[in-house]
């Protein structure tokens, strides 16, 4: 059975709140099911987590989830098994799975979009580390002392090559209602200076995957999120400055876009319902 229900998350009203909007729309999606085939909810969230303990650690995005017991809260709520994961991780292994990295033992998944994300396989495994943290490659630095990120640092790679950093060098060039996607219109209508916007996001974008090609060697990196809308228009430069920058033999790893689209997260956290562990965490 395929269904789905969304709603936007109520993230100021707190914890308590959101578990129950996400426990109305489960069941509401699950009426008529059988019960007995319900396995569990695999749940894609948001970081920091401790996956290990089921803890959210200080969600920026969420009020309220800070040392929370997420795990917890949501197999009461559900009154099923429940399985956490990292939404860059979950989406790494629905790539891995069933999309554009499918068959490799070695992804570096990035998920481009409002901040950077990410997840990793690594000889044909998923890479968790310490607390399950691992993974968080928009916080790699890229400038020292560079742009303010939100994490709190500075000069990350999301800092640079997000969609919000993207839209404030728009704002800067183009004036104050640019924006991350209308510099992609601007470029493709042959705007010189939003073509340049483009070209250098896809020099930051190089930069940061040639960092990640050396530090994991995957078989392929694959882009998601909603900057890869736009993989036409920045996958030559993204190449360009991976040739540049990567050491020659990590030249010709694959870079491509993800083929599940914003289902990536979904798909990979239902995935992890069916792996043998999940009564670990029942
Ligand atoms: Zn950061």
């Amino acid at each position: 059975m395929m269904a789905r229900s969304a709603e936007p998350t109520l993230s100021r009203e707190g914890p308590a709140f959101v578990i129950a909007q996400i426990a109305r729309l489960a069941f509401e999606v699950t009426a008529g099911a059988d019960p007995v085939a319900i396995r569990g909810a695999g749940i894609c969230s948001p970081g920091p987590l401790d996956t290990t303990e089921g803890i959210a650690l200080g969600i920026p995005t969420l009020a309220g989830f800070d040392d929370y017991p997420l795990h917890r809260s949501l197999a009461d709520a559900l009154n099923m098994p429940v399985v956490l994961e990292n939404d860059g991780i979950c989406a790494a292994i629905g790539e891995w799975r069933m999309g554009a990295a499918k068959g490799h033992d070695n992804v570096v998944y990035v998920t481009v979009s409002t901040g950077i994300g990410g997840g990793v396989i690594a000889d044909g495994r998923v890479l968790r580390g310490r607390r399950g943290m691992a993974g968080h490659v928009g916080h790699m630095c890229l400038v020292m002392d560079g742009e303010p990120c939100p994490c709190g640092a500075r000069g990350c790679f999301e800092a640079y090559a997000s969609g919000t950093a993207l839209a404030r060098r728009a704002r800067a060039a183009l004036g104050s209602t640019a924006d991350a996607s209308s510099v992609f219109e601007e470029a493709a209508r042959g705007n010189s200076l939003a073509m340049d916007l483009v070209r250098e996001e896809a020099r930051y974008l190089g930069q940061g995957f040639a960092s990640l090609l050396h530090l994991y060697n995957p078989d392929i990196l694959v882009l998601g999120g909603g900057l890869s809308n736009r993989f036409d228009m920045l996958r030559d430069g993204i190449l360009a400055e991976i040739r540049q920058t990567a050491m020659p033999a990590f030249r010709d790893t694959p870079v491509v876009k993800a083929a599940l689209g914003g289902e990536s997260g979904l798909i990979g956290a239902a995935s992890l319902v069916f792996d043998q562990h999940v009564d670990e965490f029942s």
